[in-house]
């Protein structure tokens, strides 16, 4: 008998991988340095196999999606520049709906600010305006900006006083990598400025709906025809339980058999797996169903 996994793996039509935990370990964010995980590879290419499409999407900012691109290929990993995604092109994409051409503040390397112009947005050059206050920014967008110092505190203060929106690409605490939890810097500097201003923050990558929403319309599926991989049961799991994907984690990064026993039932996966040589077994059988109901023989 088909197990209902099985079934919902069958109807999938495109399928998000995270990429530190899931795809590589890596020495710091976005897969940089590090190593692919056993049968990464191998799972991107049967997924291209099977006609499905794909995208890998980490929380990262420090580089370009087709710098991580580049890397994840120069390990094995073949992506095209365009299937990576980070919280800057969500950000981007509602950046765009929200405030077409009026001006952004962005924190961040080439990571942040080359994908928002890539996009069209308009950026603040703080070096233009005498305070935050005066620089007419309707938002400002904090992503991994390692030299955030007191001047920039002071100017991005001043403009959200002013009024403009707090964004955030993650504020995830910490992600795996190869020796030791690696802590973010995004979530540390948003939470420092909300603290100093009193004003709330809204994060646009993973677990938000930003972000799956940004991947729907990459993969161009609906939630229920996708599979969120990852190996963090608050940001991908949850993410896509909330929209009614897919939700699967593997157990080679953040997650333990431990802590999805221990979270919140909105973050629980519907399926979880030790590896990814697991997950393509499971996809080798999903495609035995897909190909039946395809042909009408499982009647
Ligand atoms: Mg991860």
């Amino acid at each position: 008998m088909t197990s209902d996994i099985i079934r919902r793996l069958a109807a999938v039509d495109g399928i998000m991988f995270d990429i530190d935990g899931c795809l590589v370990l890596s020495d710091g964010p976005s897969g940089r340095g590090g190593v692919a995980l056993p049968g990464a590879a191998e799972m991107i290419a049967r997924t291209r196999d099977s006609g499905r499409r794909l995208c890998a999407f980490t929380n990262g900012t420090a580089q370009r999606p087709s710098d991580i691109a580049a890397h994840l290929r120069a390990l094995g990993i073949e992506v095209a520049d365009d299937e990576v995604l980070t919280p800057a092109v969500a950000a981007a994409r509602v950046i765009r709906e929200r405030y077409a051409d009026a001006p952004v503040l962005a924190y961040g390397g080439d990571g942040v600010v080359s994908v928002l112009r890539d996009h069209g947005i308009t950026l603040v050059d703080p070096d233009d305006h005498a305070s935050g206050a005066q620089c007419g920014a309707v938002a400002v967008l904090v992503g991994w900006d390692t030299d955030f110092a007191k001047p920039k505190l002071q100017f991005a203060a001043e403009a959200i006083l002013a009024g403009a929106a707090l964004y955030c690409t993650s504020d995830a605490p910490a992600f795996a990598s190869q020796d030791r939890l690696n802590v973010g810097v995004s979530g540390f500097i948003t939470a420092g400025l909300s603290h100093v201003t009193g004003r709330p923050w809204t994060v646009l990558g993973k677990p938000s709906e930003y972000a799956m929403d940004t991947v729907c319309w990459a993969l161009g599926t609906t939630p229920a025809r996708t599979l969120v991989v990852g190996d963090d049961v608050y940001l991908e799991s949850g993410m896509a339980r909330r929209a009614g994907a897919v939700a699967g984690i593997v157990l080679t990064g953040m997650a333990t058999r431990e802590t999805i026993a221990d979270a919140t039932a909105e973050d629980v996966p519907d399926l979880v797996v030790d590896s990814m040589p697991e997950l393509a077994a499971l996809f080798a059988e999903a495609d035995l169903l897909r190909l039946a109901l395809a042909t009408g023989a499982d009647r």
